[in-house]
C-alpha cells in the first residue's frame, strides 16, 4: 500500500547542503517525490510503500547537515501522486519569505585539504567552497537562495564547475558560490594608486612578500577589507596605529594554525573549539608570559589577545605564505564601518595602506568579524556578526513584524519573524554619515529579504538618537523602550525568563526616564512592566559628552561630591594633577554653577573614575579603555573584604533603594595614600560591587538575577558575580548568545514591546 506526505519545513533549510540531503537520503530509502526550495523554506512530497517514509523520517531528523537548523516541520497525508523518480524542482519564488538566511562559513576541511593538494583542480584556488562552508548572508542580495540573487551571478560557471552543480550526489550540489580557478573570482594586487602590480597566485605571492618586508596592505575578506601587517613587527605595528589613528585600542591577530595560536597563548579546550569552529571567530585568550614572537603594539598593557584563524582560502593560502601571525584589523578609519567596495577602498584607506589586495567577488554588505571571550566555560560575545548573523534568537513570543533599531554605539538592528528575532550583523557607533548610511541599508536589506510588513517599530528612549529619529520617520507607529530595561530584557529574551527576576544593568550610558543619565541600575519586572528598585547614587559629569573619554573628570565630579563642593583636600591625587590649575579652576565652576554638567548612576563612569582616581587612566582613545585597565590590574589578587557602601532609599521615590558610594570612594583614595598596591584596590572595588549586588538581590528578595550591560564585558565583574550569587543561593543568569553591551539592545527592545503585547505561549 502506498503512503504519501507532505513535509514543509522552516528554518535554516537553504544553502546548507539540505536539498541534496534530502534526494540522498530518499534514494537510500526507495522513496519517490520532489524536494523543493520556496520562499517559506523547503518542501517535500514523499511516497513510498510500507513502513519505507518511517524510515525516511527517521534517518531525517538522525542525519540533518549539521548548520542546518529546523525552525518548525509540518507534515500531513496527501492523495497519492503516483511518482516515478525522486526530483529536485526548480525553486519556487512565489509566496512570503520566511526562510533564514545562512551566516558565512569558514573553509571547511574537505575544501581546505583540496587547495593544499597539488594534484587538485583548485590547488591554492583562494575562493574555494562548497555547500558546507563558503560565503553566505555576505554575498546574498535577495532570497530563494540562488546563485541568480548572489554577487556571483556575473560568473558563468565552468563545465566542470557546472557538473558539479548539477549532480545531486556531489559535495557542491547548488553550491551557489561554487567556483573554481577557470571560472571564479581572481585577485589583484594593486599599489596604493590603484596599478595592478599582479594577479592571481602571484598576487598573494607578492602581498606575503610585502608583508614580511614590512607593509601595510588592505586584504579584502569575507565581510569586507582587514588591514594586514606582520603581527611580529613592532615598527610596522607602530606605524599602522599612528596611520589609523588607533594609539593604543588591541588589535586582532589572525595565525596561520591552532599550533601558532597554542605557541603564543594559554588556549583552554572551550577556547579551541570556537577558534576551529565554521565561524572562527576572534576569541580573547591569554597570552603567555613572555610570549617574544608577538609585538607589544599588538595588544600593549593587555594580558589577553584578540586570536583567530583564517576564515576563507584566500586567507589560508595567504597566512601559509607568510608562514607566521598578521594583525588582521578590521579596514576602516577609527570607527566608521569597514570597507566592502575596491573602488572606495582606495580613497577610504588612502595613506593607511601601502598596498591592496582585491578581487572580483562582490561584498554585498559589510559583516565584521566576531568577537567572543569563554565566561563560565561558554560563550560570551562582545561582538556577534560573521558567523552568527543573521541568525534568528529563539522568543516564545508571538511577534512578527516588529522591528528594532537598537541604541547608538555598537549598533545592532532588530526583525522579529514568527517566533524568533533576526539579530543583524554589528553596524557600528552611529557617528559618521558612513555608519548611519549601513544602518539604514541594512534595516532596509532585512526587510526586503523577509519581505516584512511592518506593525510597529522600537527605539531607544534618548530623542536625539540616530536611530530613534530615523524610528519616527517610519510611518509606523513607534514604542520607545528606557536603555537600561532594553538590556535587561535582552537577557530575559535569550533565556526565555518569564518570572519575575532582579535585573542588574551595569552599563556606560542611557537616557533615564527622569531626564537624568542612567547606568547603574536595579530593575524589578513585574507582569511585563519594569520597576527601577534601586540605583547608583548620581554624580556630577563636568563636561558631558567630553567626560566620557575623560575618566579625569569624572573622579573630579566624584571627589566634588565628596569635599562637599571642594576639591582642595585632594590635590595630592593623580585625577587631580593632571589638570592644570586653570583646568581645575574651570571644572569646578561648572559643577559649582551646575553649567554642562549632567548627574549620572553610570557604573561604566564609576569604573572611568576610579580607573582615574587610582592613577591608571586619566583619558582614553577608545571606549572601555579605563575599566579594562582596572580589571587588568585586579586579576590576580584576591581580597576578603571590600569597601564600606551604605544603602538609602531615594528621597523623591521611597520605594527605590539608593547605593551610595560615597564611603566606597573615600576608601579608595585612602589606600591610594597609604600607597596599596593598584592590584589590591582593584580587586577591592571589584569585590565591593560584587557584594552590593548580592546586597540589592537579598533586599529586594529575587531569587533569579539577570547581569547585563557594557560593564559586564568585564570577565572578572562577571564570573565574580555569578559565583558569589550561586553561594548564597540565588540563581544568576548571563548572556550566552548576544553581548551584554549595546549590541543587544535591539532584541530587548522587541522582547519588551512583544511581551506587552501578547504573553507568552
Ligand atoms: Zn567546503
Ligand atoms: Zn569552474
Ligand atoms: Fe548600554
Amino acid at each position: 500500500m502506498m503512503n504519501t506526505i507532505e513535509i514543509r519545513i522552516r528554518g535554516t533549510v537553504q544553502g546548507v547542503g539540505f536539498r541534496p540531503f534530502v534526494y540522498r537520503l530518499a534514494r537510500d530509502c526507495s522513496i519517490k517525490g520532489w524536494v523543493q526550495n520556496t520562499p517559506e523554506g523547503v518542501v517535500i512530497e514523499a511516497e513510498a510503500p510500507g513502513d519505507h517514509l518511517e524510515v525516511f523520517m527517521r534517518r531525517f531528523q538522525e542525519d540533518l547537515p549539521p548548520h542546518c537548523i529546523i525552525e518548525t516541520l509540518a507534515k500531513k497525508e496527501i492523495p497519492p501522486r503516483g511518482f516515478k523518480s525522486f526530483e529536485i524542482l526548480p525553486s519556487d519564488t512565489k509566496g512570503e519569505q520566511t526562510t533564514l538566511v545562512l551566516p558565512d562559513m569558514a573553509t571547511c576541511q574537505e575544501c581546505l585539504r583540496e587547495i593544499f593538494d597539488i594534484q587538485d583542480r583548485r590547488y591554492l584556488y583562494p575562493f574555494t567552497n562548497c555547500t558546507h562552508c563558503g560565503p553566505r548572508y555576505s554575498i546574498i542580495e535577495s532570497l530563494p537562495y540562488d546563485r541568480a540573487n548572489t554577487s556571483m551571478k556575473h560568473f558563468q560557471m565552468c563545465p566542470l564547475c557546472q557538473k558539479e552543480y548539477e549532480d545531486p550526489l556531489d559535495r557542491r550540489f547548488h553550491a551557489q558560490p561554487n567556483a573554481c580557478p577557470v571560472c571564479g573570482p581572481w585577485l589583484q594586487l594593486w599599489d596604493a594608486q590603484g596599478r595592478v602590480l599582479a594577479v592571481h597566485g602571484q598576487a598573494m605571492e607578492k602581498t606575503a612578500k610585502f608583508l614580511k618586508q614590512g607593509a601595510i596592505v588592505a586584504v579584502k575578506g569575507l565581510g569586507g577589507f582587514h588591514l594586514m601587517a606582520d603581527a611580529t613587527d613592532e615598527n610596522t605595528l607602530q606605524l599602522l596605529r599612528r596611520r589609523k589613528n588607533r594609539p593604543h585600542k588591541p588589535l586582532a591577530v589572525m595565525f596561520p594554525s591552532l599550533a601558532a595560536i597554542e605557541n603564543v597563548c594559554k588556549v583552554s579546550g572551550f577556547e579551541k573549539r570556537l577558534l576551529v569552529s565554521a565561524q572562527a571567530p576572534i576569541v580573547l585568550v591569554r597570552k603567555k608570559e613572555d610570549s617574544p614572537s608577538i609585538a607589544p603594539s599588538v595588544a600593549p598593557d593587555n594580558p589577553y589577545v584578540g586570536a583567530m584563524l583564517a576564515c576563507m582560502p584566500l586567507q589560508h593560502i595567504l597566512l601559509y605564505l607568510c608562514q607566521s601571525a598578521v594583525v588582521a584589523t578590521s579596514g576602516n578609519i577609527s570607527d566608521e564601518p569597514i570597507c566592502i567596495d575596491n573602488q572606495e577602498v582606495l580613497t577610504r584607506l588612502d595613506g593607511i595602506a601601502d598596498y591592496f589586495l582585491v578581487h572580483n567577488r562582490p561584498i554585498v554588505r559589510q559583516v565584521d568579524d566576531s568577537l567572543l571571550q569563554e565566561v563560565q566555560q561558554g560563550p560570551y560575545f562582545l561582538r556577534r556578526s560573521r558567523g552568527f548573523a543573521p541568525l534568528p534568537v529563539k522568543m516564545p513570543l508571538r511577534s512578527k513584524g516588529i522591528l528594532a533599531v537598537g541604541a547608538h554605539q555598537k549598533n545592532t538592528v532588530a526583525l522579529s519573524l514568527e517566533r524568533s528575532a533576526i539579530i543583524s550583523q554589528h553596524i557600528g557607533d552611529l557617528d559618521t554619515k558612513e555608519s548611519i548610511d549601513v544602518f539604514e541599508r541594512t534595516v532596509e536589506s532585512l526587510r526586503q529579504i523577509y519581505s516584512s510588513p511592518l506593525r510597529e517599530v522600537i527605539c531607544d528612549m534618548h530623542p536625539d538618537y540616530t536611530s530613534s529619529r530615523y524610528a519616527k520617520d517610519l510611518q509606523v507607529p513607534v514604542v520607545t523602550v528606557q536603555h537600561h530595561q532594553a538590556h535587561v530584557a535582552s537577557c530575559l529574551a535569550e533565556h526565555g525568563i518569564e518570572d519575575s527576576v532582579l535585573g542588574v544593568c551595569f552599563d556606560g550610558t542611557g537616557y533615564g526616564e527622569d531626564g537624568t543619565i542612567w547606568g547603574g541600575e536595579f530593575f524589578k519586572n513585574e507582569g511585563n512592566e519594569f520597576k527601577r528598585v534601586a540605583h547608583f547614587r548620581l554624580f556630577p559629569l563636568p563636561g558631558g559628552e567630553i567626560a566620557i573619554s575623560q575618566p579625569r573628570r569624572c573622579a573630579l565630579g566624584l571627589l566634588y561630591v565628596l569635599g562637599h563642593g571642594n576639591l582642595e583636600p585632594f590635590t595630592d591625587l593623580a585625577c587631580m594633577k593632571s589638570f592644570s590649575l586653570q583646568e581645575v579652576g574651570i571644572i569646578k565652576k561648572m559643577l559649582s554653577r551646575n553649567i554642562n554638567t549632567p548627574m549620572t548612576s553610570s557604573m561604566g563612569r564609576l569604573f572611568d573614575a576610579i580607573s582615574s582616581l587610582v592613577g591608571l587612566c586619566h583619558k582614553t582613545t577608545f571606549e572601555g579603555q579605563a575599566a579594562m585597565a582596572l580589571e587588568f590590574q585586579a586579576e590576580g589578587n584576591h581580597v576578603a573584604q571590600g569597601y564600606p557602601y551604605a544603602v538609602m532609599s531615594d528621597t523623591v521615590h521611597k520605594d527605590c533603594l539608593v547605593i551610595d558610594w560615597a564611603d566606597m570612594v573615600s576608601g579608595v583614595v585612602d589606600d591610594v595614600r597609604r600607597g596599596v598596591t593598584l592590584g589590591q584596590i582593584a580587586a577591592k572595588f571589584h569585590y565591593t560591587l560584587i557584594e552590593i549586588i548580592v546586597d540589592v538581590a537579598s533586599r529586594v528578595g529575587e531569587n533569579k538575577v539577570v547581569l547585563t550591560g557594557g560593564c559586564f564585558q568585564n570577565k572578572i565583574l562577571t564570573e565574580g558575580t555569578i559565583g558569589r550569587l550561586k553561594q548564597k543561593g540565588f540563581v544568576p543568569f548571563w548572556h550566552s548568545q548576544i553581548p551584554p553591551n549595546d549590541g543587544g539592545i535591539a532584541l530587548g527592545q522587541i522582547w519588551l514591546s512583544a511581551r506587552r503585547k501578547a504573553p507568552c505561549v
